[in-house]
């Protein structure tokens, strides 16, 4: 069985617990070493094979599951975050798919939500939005046009902008024709979790002279949005007058 594992942003103990028992199971581990704490593999047997993809294309990746499928070993296929959000596993799954070789995916904490949490905010609030939109900026890998920041900013929801902060003058330009305003709260928010993390906290006009003052040039989060950074609704769940299905209003 091949396990694609999400491993979370950086602190090794924001994996799953399913996660973690998969990589203390685990005859060989393809860790993606860039992003991936080397922390991890600490909780894996002795014997473990480890396989930094960093270096590898994805026919390598694929060879080292297809080996270890063949010899009915266990293979974790560590990313970082949340496989589900800019891993490249679909192109590795729809190889299995082809092999007729089996796997599962177990999700794990994606930045976004890690960085959300390292500047103790909530993306959804009410009156204010609803709605978190996920992106990054086009860099060598194309972003179809009809997602572009200028477009999506427009909306005035929350966002978490991945994969981008070495372009960050072009995001603030962009976020700005989008939202219209200068005054947008804005937080980067490098390395969530990890030991050296930094957050950055501004609106669209000094975020950019704050990001080159600290030299922050990958592996952040870009968060944007009124959420930062603004009065809101109290939540109708809490609110003494509201009535659910687990309580009754008091009046
Ligand atoms: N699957 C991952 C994202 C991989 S893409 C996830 O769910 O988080 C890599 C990008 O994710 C980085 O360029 C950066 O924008 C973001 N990222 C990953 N780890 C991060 C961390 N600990 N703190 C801030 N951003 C991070």
């Amino acid at each position: 069985m091949i396990s694609f594992v999400g491993a979370g942003p950086g602190d090794v103990d924001l994996i799953t617990v399913k996660g973690r028992r998969l990589l203390e199971g685990a005859d060989i581990v393809i860790y993606a070493g860039s992003l991936v704490s080397k922390a991890h593999l600490d909780y894996c047997k002795d014997k473990c094979k480890f396989y930094n993809s960093a270096y590898m294309t994805l026919e390598e990746v694929i060879e080292k599951m297809v080996e270890g499928e063949e010899k009915g070993l266990k293979v974790v296929r560590l990313h970082t975050g949340d496989p589900t959000i800019y891993g490249a596993i679909k192109e590795q799954m729809d190889f299995l798919d082809k092999k007729d070789i089996q796997y599962e995916v177990i999700p794990g904490v994606s930045s976004f939500t890690a960085a959300c949490s390292a500047i103790k905010s909530e993306f959804t609030l009410p009156s204010l939005s609803q709605t978190v939109i996920l992106t990054r900026i086009e860099g060598r890998t194309s972003v179809p046009e009809s997602e572009d920041l200028e477009k999506l900013a427009s909306y005035g929801a929350s966002m978490a902008i991945f994969l981008s902060v070495q372009q960050i003058e072009n995001v603030v330009e962009k976020l700005k024709r989008g939202y219209k305003r200068g005054d947008v709260p804005i937080a980067v928010v490098y390395k969530a979790t990890w030991e050296d993390e930094k957050i950055l906290i501004g609106t669209l006009n000094d975020i950019v002279d704050k990001v080159k003052k600290e030299g922050i040039n990958k592996t952040a989060q870009i968060l944007v949005g009124d959420f930062i950074d603004s009065s809101y609704e109290r939540s109708k769940l809490y609110d003494p007058k509201f009535t659910h299905e687990y309580r009754e209003a008091k009046n």
